[in-house]
């Protein structure tokens, strides 16, 4: 057995990852340039915010889509969109980013943070119906790690209990469910174009809906309460500037036509690795996508260790081979400062999975196929290690 790079062995990837994001293509520069040179840099005056709206709308299936700021406003403005505000409670899910519960705080309304299912960290039907109470009126679903979610059983409940469902997709540009791209299974759904995620411009956000009605309350809201095509000075309703620039559209724009080729890269990524662990037979997994996913678009892969695994050990021995990983979100309930304005459930579901996982974060599964292995490699040697456990694999075994 060789000797982990903890203890001054050589790293299984010695390596470095790929950056992200990636250089800027020549389509990226030229159009960028464009903008500058045009004085045109806000999309009051230039035509690329809006161009990009509608096309990121249209490769999610439907019309209509407001390109703004940044994905936390995004998830504000859908839900004041759809008439949330005050006295009334959003679900969201009790694995997943603090914005999730801090857009409904925003709006006025009142978080439930409920359990998500032990398999693959999502909201079900089951711990979205358990977290429905009298003044329940939209649900918060999450596509996290670019898997979606299990929308039909969620979309089952929604309507049962005559709720708004909004789809928070900042981690799941292009990922599908059956057949059908995420956004366009809700109500509205979200995206966000900030650093770390899939297409981005350094910040931004985009909300989409097939609904007319609810796309131009989007965008006024985004607008100071103007209406599209109304008077500069007529505002019929109160809103805010929380407009994109040129800038961001411009980058975002010709991102489109190579995000299907960064999703196949980041799936040969996901397979390679997912062999490896397997071949390995450590007990450690990636974390299966919900029956019904047609295509996930990888931002993350959460990582399973198995039972009884020192995390944080295996962490730190995973980082020496050079195979950094996350350990994750807190369970959104124990985040004191949103907790004490939410109405926070038991989650159990989450309790038995969430810390025994870990994440390798997107731009690592932009690297190729061999990197993955290597990848493999290094949980199999620092999982088999005994210190992973404080017991040998042998004595566990048996
Ligand atoms: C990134 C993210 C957001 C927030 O997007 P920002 O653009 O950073 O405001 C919201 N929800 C989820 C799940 C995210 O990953």
């Amino acid at each position: 057995m060789s000797v982990l790079a903890i203890d001054g062995g050589r790293p299984a990837h010695p390596g470095p990852w790929p950056q992200w994001p990636p250089a800027p293509a020549p389509d990226q520069r030229a159009l960028l340039e464009e903008v500058v040179a045009s004085g045109a840099w806000g999309s009051t005056s230039g035509p690329l915010c809006d161009r990009f709206a509608n096309r990121f709308a249209a490769a999610h299936g439907v019309e209509h889509g407001v390109a703004l700021t940044n994905g936390t406003l995004a998830l504000f403005v859908a839900l004041q969109a759809a008439g949330i505000g005050p006295g009334d409670e959003v679900v969201v899910p009790g694995y997943t980013f603090i914005a999730c519960a801090t857009s409904v705080l925003l709006a006025g309304a009142t978080p439930v943070i409920a359990d998500v299912d032990p398999d693959h960290l999502h909201l079900s039907g089951e711990t979205l119906e358990a977290a429905v109470g009298e003044r329940t009126r939209a649900v918060m679903v999450v596509h996290l790690a670019g898997s979606p979610a299990p929308m039909r059983e969620l979309t089952e409940v929604a309507a049962r209990e005559g709720l708004v469902v909004v789809e928070d997709a900042a981690q799941a540009h292009g990922a599908r469910y059956r057949d059908a791209p995420v956004g366009s299974l809700g109500d509205m759904g979200t995206f966000s174009f900030q650093s770390s995620k899939a297409m981005t411009a350094g910040e931004g956000g985009l909300v989409v809906s097939r609904d007319r009605e609810l796309a131009d309350r989007a965008w006024s809201l985004c607008n100071v309460g103007r209406e599209r095509g109304g008077a500069w000075y007529h505002h019929a309703t109160v809103g805010w500037n929380l407009r994109m620039t040129e800038f961001q559209a411009a980058l975002l724009l010709p991102w489109l036509d190579r995000l299907d080729d960064e999703i196949a890269a980041r799936e040969r990524f996901a397979r390679a690795f997912a062999r490896s662990l397997d071949d390995a037979g450590i007990g450690a997994a990636v974390l299966p996508d919900p029956e019904g996913t047609t295509r996930s678009s990888h931002h993350l892969l959460m990582v399973d260790l198995g039972d009884d695994v020192d995390r944080s050990w295996a962490a730190a021995a995973l980082a020496a081979e050079g195979v950094p990983v996350d350990l994750g979100y807190p369970a959104l309930g124990s985040v004191e400062a949103v907790a004490r304005h939410a109405r926070v459930l038991p989650t159990p579901g989450l309790g038995a999975r969430a810390e025994r996982t870990v994440w390798l974060r997107q731009p690592m599964l932009m690297a190729a196929e061999d990197d993955a292995a290597q990848a493999g490699e290094a949980f199999a040697r620092v999982l088999g290690d005994r210190r992973a456990t404080g017991v040998s694999l042998q004595s566990r075994s048996r």
